[in-house]
């Protein structure tokens, strides 16, 4: 089972906690369902966090 397909609900609730694993942000499957979730659920997740799951994912798959 990918990331993907875990649930909007526990998407959404790794994203507010910064709990998404690192795989997830990694493959392009998975992120592109997490920016989907983020998208539908806008303004539960602050600009800080989002930013902070962005520089991770960056660190993580391009090294900077
Ligand atoms: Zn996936």
């Amino acid at each position: 089972m990918c990331y993907c397909d875990e649930s909007e609900f526990k998407i959404l609730s790794d994203i507010k906690s910064g709990s998404i694993p690192t795989g997830a942000l990694i493959r392009d499957c998975c992120w592109k369902r997490i920016c989907q979730v983020r998208g539908r659920h806008f303004n539960e997740v602050s600009d800080r966090t989002w930013r902070n799951i962005c520089a991770d994912r960056g660190t993580y798959k391009f090294g900077h």
